[in-house]
């Protein structure tokens, strides 16, 4: 079979859709060869390959290494230089690239094919003897660690050592001497701590490199990444080995990485960084100071004085032709080889949810894409960093920043000081917020990056780790803040004369790279602009409802200025806990007889209205679908002695009292117990009591002419003679609440339930009967369907997901193919009862995308959701339509 894929001027195999084959890397390669952009030629080695020799036990597939020797063959015909000769050898990369990107986590060799004759004749070939040593002292420190396994800092110690040897500081500045040392150095590093050579068989290097950047796929940190990304069912990284380009021959050369557009902001400009006389990493690992690729023109080689110019121009126009080739903003990685630009890999960038929103609008307007285009583009979840609070404009005004970075990636955040991954885990573990400051973070720092709510680096440009990964993550960070030096080992950094340490906050503004001590004050975003423009896409195109889940007037507004078009869930138990209705509460569930709860309960009445009132005024209209009371009665009464006792003296009843009915109420399974409408069926004077205050509260808003619609929802259903049951007493109590205040107008009360006891799924065209609309409660559907406890699943879910038995959180993202089946036949079985009946689904799983796409295919009427999710539901739901 084919497992090798040759890209070049004699010909091209592969093509741009082939990521999944190819990797991300190679299938671009491919692709901006075929369209005659300057990629040095190479071949990569498929993904399958990857599968396959981790299915052999870590072996290379059978055949592989025949189909590299002859695509190696084609690359000596195009280049006319031989791999592996000693006069003018022809040198090559190896390079990972799985088919999603993971920048940074597998491993990379540059300049495979050098031995101790070659560095001698690409010396004489190239009259640069420096150039030569400086590669072979990178092949040697990337082959000794990526390939046998030598610890980088054994080699950086070396190096350090020649450095001080000759007095400079930065490796450019070692001359050719220094370099021939330290190669002969490096090769005594490799024996001492492998007991091995370095291979002087070119053939034997790249077999093994080969090997090697297989291997990485299944490096820790590389899984992890995987893990927090949530990528999988990818076969393995590809392999790209591809002739070598150097920016390291001279001040005529250099290597830069570039976003077409701001991937922090969006705005329309490149944007990039580049290194004089350097190679690979050297960039983006912070070992001297990139210059931006604004500042290029500027750029004097000595045996030419245009370069820079001449090079920017370039790349501008690189931009427009990868822009209009891919329609989307790209993340590249160059080389100018003697003032010649060498095109080394392109890839959609990442961005922030701000950029991914202008840079939408913008293409839009410029016509690259369509309206659907830029709709489907966005990911829905990256709004939620729009959504986010910024520092309030006031509290930074009167604050002085002690200095301020690169805005890496937006957003505020403060919290504590933390100095390494592992204590930025610990710590935010422990319930802490920490801020993770490092001098550079990299791969190995992803775990800590990720739990630390905020990134903040001493060195390091715009595209180095710790910016990339924040802006992929939407997390906020602060990079080369040179000025803070910090003390890792003794927990302290120094900043503007003075010091903090583990227990100091500092607050971080990612949109502009200050940083200020203490925590600062924040506040809610403006919709406007262009994230208003998506939305109105969004709404054209999406077919599903959006509502939201509140219980407070307040979240109520909220989720109405995100979008909501009504409330899906308004949990009544929520309003029972605050201030003193908590007493009223516990009077009524201690209550010995009906009168007594009764009794009880009229004092709850009030608190009741009032909500309800404040509710479905902050709606204006829009439908309100409360559910009426579900948890079991013991969550609401103290299970200590402490509690206890308070309460016995709120109610003027003995502690022993109060002691001996908790006990009562104690169940062995709570989540399957005396909850739902069974309180209803045992209680009914609860049902009234609510159903009184909900109707009393439409009434008076009709007064004030406002239109409520409540909704009445009884949760927990199981069969069709409780809701029928139920919804008598209902309908009876809204009579009686009718004739009660003598009010003659027409009132829009309908009366549903919520489809969380499988029961109830796979009885909905009888349960249909006595319901007017259906609402899947796919939290509980979930818990029974599985058999998880949701308040116990994490004992056990993160052994699911790392064995693979399940893919992700079943309660974050709706299991399609179990539960998803229960909703979907509730929903057929309900509409052959009624067919118009409305059914809507207001779990957690209402604001995640992909739960909303399959709400969306089964038919649904609408999602609801927090208020903080809505403008992320509206997208999804457009997405899922387009
Ligand atoms: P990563 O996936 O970590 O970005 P890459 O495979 O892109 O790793 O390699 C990292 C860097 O190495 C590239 O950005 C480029 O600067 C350099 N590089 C890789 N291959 C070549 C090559 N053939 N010639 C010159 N530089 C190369
Ligand atoms: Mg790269
Ligand atoms: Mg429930």
């Amino acid at each position: 079979s084919k497992m090798v894929y040759y890209f070049g001027k004699t010909k091209t195999d592969g093509n741009a859709k082939q990521r999944e084959l190819l990797g991300g890397k190679g299938a671009n390669l491919a692709d901006m060869t075929s369209i005659g952009l300057p990629v040095p030629p190479g071949f990569t080695c498929t993904t399958e390959c990857c599968d396959q020799y981790y299915k052999q036990g870590r072996k290379l597939p059978k055949g592989l290494m025949d189909q590299v020797h002859k695509a190696v063959k084609l690359l000596e015909k195009e280049n006319g230089k031989k791999f592996g000769s000693n006069t003018d050898p022809l040198l090559m990369s190896v390079r990972s690239g799985a088919a999603q990107s993971m920048p940074g986590m597998m491993d990379t060799v540059l300049n495979l094919g050098l031995n101790d004759q070659a560095v001698v004749g690409l010396a004489n070939a190239t009259g640069n003897e420096r150039f030569a040593y400086d590669s072979y002292r990178r092949l040697l420190n990337m082959y000794g660690d990526v390939v046998m396994g030598v610890d980088h800092h054994a080699f950086e110690a070396e190096f350090d050592k020649i450095k001080a040897e000759q007095g400079v500081d930065l490796d450019t500045d070692v001359d050719t001497a220094g370099l021939i040392k330290l190669c002969g150095l490096y090769k005594k590093v490799i024996k001492k701590h492998t007991g091995q050579n370095f291979p002087q068989d070119p053939m034997k290097q790249l077999e093994m490199g080969i090997t090697a950047v297989f291997s990485s796929w299944m490096v820790p940190r590389a899984i992890r990444y995987r893990q927090i990304n949530e990528m999988t069912g990818l076969l393995g990284t590809a392999v790209n080995v591809q002739t070598m380009v150097y920016g390291n021959m001279g001040d005529d050369c250099g290597t830069g990485v570039a976003f077409t557009r701001n991937p922090s902001t969006g705005a329309n400009k490149f944007y990039g960084e580049f290194l004089v006389n350097s190679q690979g990493e050297d960039v983006v690992a912070g070992i001297r100071t990139p210059l931006p690729c604004e500042s290029m023109p500027k750029w004097k080689a000595p045996n030419n004085k245009t370069i820079g110019k001449q090079m920017h121009a370039e790349l501008m126009k690189m931009k427009g032709i990868l822009e209009k080739h891919y329609k989307d903003v790209q993340d590249i990685e160059f080389t100018i080889e003697r003032g010649k630009l060498f095109m080394l890999q392109t890839r959609n960038g990442k961005r922030t949810g701000a950029a991914a929103v202008k840079i939408a609008c913008d293409m839009v307007k410029e016509k690259l894409i369509t309206e659907k285009t830029a709709v489907k583009r966005i990911p829905a979840n990256d709004l939620t960093q729009l959504l986010l609070p910024s520092f309030d404009p006031k509290a930074k005004k009167s604050a002085s920043p002690l200095t301020v970075g690169l805005p890496a990636s937006p957003g505020a955040s403060f919290g504590a000081l933390a100095f390494t991954a592992e204590e930025a885990v610990e710590r935010t573990h422990a319930g802490e917020r920490v801020l993770l400051v490092r001098q550079e973070t990299s791969p190995e720092d992803v775990d800590g990056m990720h739990s630390a709510d905020g990134i903040l680096t001493s060195t390091g440009g715009m595209t180095s780790h710790a910016a990339v990964v924040a802006r992929g993550w939407g997390k906020c960070c602060v990079a080369g803040a040179g000025e803070i030096q910090i003390d890792a080992k003794a927990g302290k950094i120094k900043v503007a004369g003075k010091t903090y340490g583990r227990k100091d906050v500092l607050s971080i503004d990612g949109t502009t790279g200050e940083v200020f001590a203490g925590e600062m004050d924040t506040v809610s975003p403006k919709l406007s602009g262009d994230f208003a423009t998506v939305m109105k896409w969004a709404d054209k195109y999406r077919k599903l409802a959006v509502r939201t889940n509140a219980d407070s007037p307040a979240d109520s507004k909220r989720a109405r200025d995100f979008g909501a078009e009504g409330i899906g869930l308004c949990r009544t138990e929520h309003m029972f806990f605050e201030g003193d209705r908590i007493t009223a509460m516990r009077e009524m569930i201690l209550a010995e007889t009906e009168g007594d709860r009764k009794k009880a309960l009229k004092k709850l009445l009030p608190y009741q209205r009032k909500d309800f009132v404040g509710i479905f005024t902050a709606m204006k209209g829009l439908p309100v679908t409360v559910r009426l009371l579900d948890p079991p009665l013991h969550e609401f009464v103290p299970h200590d002695a402490k509690g206890q006792k308070e309460v016995a003296k709120a109610l003027g009843i003995s502690p022993a009292k109060v002691k001996a009915r908790v006990a009562m109420l104690h169940e062995a399974n709570p989540m399957l117990g005396h909850r739902g409408c069974r309180l209803s069926i045992t209680y009914p004077e609860i049902l009234t009591m609510q159903v009184t205050a909900i109707v009393e509260a439409a009434i008076a808003c009709k007064k004030k002419r406002v239109e409520a619609k409540p909704e009445i929802m009884i949760p927990l259903v199981g069969t069709k003679a409780e809701l029928a049951l139920l919804r008598a007493k209902a309908e009876e109590t809204i009579a009686d609440v009718l004739a009660a205040k003598k009010f003659k107008g027409k009132l829009d009360i309908t009366i549903g339930t919520m489809i969380e006891i499988p029961r109830a799924a796979l009885t909905a065209d009888e349960v249909a009967e006595e319901a007017d609309f259906f609402s899947f409660g796919t939290n509980d559907l979930t818990q029974m369907t599985f058999g998880y406890s949701r308040d116990d699943v994490n004992s056990f879910l993160p052994d699911y997901i790392g064995h693979e038995i399940l893919e992700k959180d079943p309660f974050q993202s709706l299991d399609t193919t179990g539960v998803g089946q229960l909703v979907a036949m509730g929903v057929a079985k309900g509409r052959s009862t009624k067919k118009k009946l409305k059914v809507g689904i207001c779990g957690e799983h209402g604001g995640d995308p992909a739960s909303i796409q399959f709400c969306h295919d089964t038919g649904l009427d609408y999602v609801s959701c927090s208020p903080f999710r809505v403008p992320i539901a509206r997208l999804a739901a457009a997405q899922a339509a387009l």
